[in-house]
């Protein structure tokens, strides 16, 4: 039982004592139950492993762990039940200025103080508190300006919920980026990657103030993170979580996105998933697709993972599940070129592999010279690069290795680390 679900039944313990007083006393007792679902006091365990993601290489394992959907005895939640009949208890929700009343929606902006135009560039909040009490759930995209399958995510999700019905409320910032979105850039102005500088500091960098803003303004609003991306630099990702499978509440999270692949990730110092995490807030990131395109399948199967997640935190009740198991990979390693040349894929996205299995050619344009890239390891394709000119050392196909040992609190051996000389994924972008 994590924090986070022992939070989700005390609070829907509260409303069951409330129905019953109620039925009891009649409604003089209602104020009685109104919990606050914010106060929860949620334990995480500080990371400070390196991103397995940026590991230039990791030893395989082959064994298989299954994923168990939510939908169990431990974690199957009645809150929305329960709420439903706690309705009025609800409280306005105070954001970015304004006062957010239970049952409606609003648009609102918001601009960081310090631009590199001197003028103000301000980017929609969308928000939505519910009629009924629950927990705030935000999701934010473009983070990297140049990612735009997760704005169409938000979109979707936050104008398909109805106020009235939601318990708790989303908020949802399509473009946190909007300086990189409008040149199509992954990073801001100044070339700083904005993803890396989360918490920020009032004082720092322009890309640290902005980040300051943003996560002073809004994120410590939330009481769970989405975070959207893509890959990145001409690379598509298969849908999928990354989550510090170490932290329980973040595998709470992941365990709600019904069939969608969960990749154990250790989040990079500076990304907003690990300075949310770091102040308490349970945060995994979803990617989907490649950057600088819309992908609608992506974008689909993006959407049914959060419109799931928000259904298994009792925050809407929705039939429409989504809960066929999918594996978990504990482990994943980048496989890079040794050649320069085109690269010409022979597996797609998503492709089961296994080990010494052709991913594709390399050709050298100039001599006709062509070299293979192999599979080290077995597993599943879960991002790729698109068929490109690629330089020696370039990371081609990523491949999620399952294991049967979950991840522990130590870093397993620190051969798996990034290796001294060798830039990690602030070079390669293959983090969030
Ligand atoms: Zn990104």
């Amino acid at each position: 039982m994590t924090e986070l679900y022992r939070h989700l039944r005390d609070f829907l313990t509260h409303c069951l004592i409330a129905i019953f007083l109620l039925s009891l006393a009649g409604p003089l007792l209602a104020d009685s139950a109104a919990t606050d679902p914010g106060d929860q006091h949620t334990v995480i365990h500080k990371d400070t492993t390196d991103d397995a993601d940026s590991a230039p290489s990791e030893a395989a394992a082959t064994a298989t762990a299954t994923f168990a959907p939510s939908l169990d005895e431990e974690t199957e939640i009645p809150l929305a039940n329960a709420v439903a009949a706690a309705a009025g208890l609800a409280e306005p929700l105070e954001l970015l200025g304004t006062e957010i009343m239970p049952g409606t929606s609003q648009r609102l902006s918001w601009s960081a103080t310090e631009l590199f135009e001197g003028v103000s560039v301000s980017t929609p909040v969308l928000v939505v508190n519910g009629a009924l009490p629950g927990p705030t759930l935000c999701l934010t995209a473009a983070v990297h300006g140049d990612e735009l399958n997760g704005i169409e995510m938000v979109r979707r999700v936050m104008h398909d919920l109805t106020p009235a019905k939601v318990s708790g409320a989303v908020i949802g910032v399509p473009i946190v980026n909007v300086q990189g979105f409008r040149r199509g850039s992954r990073y801001l102005p100044d070339r700083r990657d904005l993803n890396r500088y989360f918490p920020g500091n009032p004082r720092g960098s322009a890309a640290a103030r902005i980040a300051h803003s943003f996560f002073t303004n809004v994120i410590a609003k939330c009481d769970a993170l989405v975070d959207l991306h893509t890959g990145s630099f001409e690379r598509t990702n298969l849908p999928q979580i990354r989550a510090d499978l170490r932290n329980p509440d973040a595998v709470t999270l992941t365990e709600g996105f019904g069939s969608m692949v969960i990749l154990h990730s250790t989040p990079t110092a500076g990304t907003l998933r690990y300075a949310a995490t770091e102040a308490g807030i349970p945060a995994v990131t979803l990617e989907a697709g490649g950057p600088s395109q819309l992908e609608l399948s992506e974008v689909k199967v993006g959407v049914k993972g959060i419109q799931t997640l928000i259904h298994t935190l009792g925050m809407v009740r929705k039939t429409r599940l989504w809960g066929d198991p999918e594996p978990v990979y504990y482990r994943s390693s980048w496989v890079r070129a040794d050649n320069g040349g085109i690269l010409l894929a022979d597996v797609s996205l998503g492709s089961t592999v296994r080990k010494g299995d052709l991913l594709g050619t390399i050709t050298d344009p100039m001599n006709n010279a062509r070299s293979e890239l192999r599979s080290p390891y077995s597993g599943r394709i879960i991002g790729m690069a698109r068929n490109q000119v690629v330089m020696p050392g370039f990371a081609t196909f990523h491949i999620g290795i399952q294991t049967d040992e979950p991840p522990t609190g130590e870093v397993d051996d620190d051969t798996l680390g990034n290796e001294i000389g060798d830039s990690d994924d602030y070079v390669d972008g293959m983090s969030e």
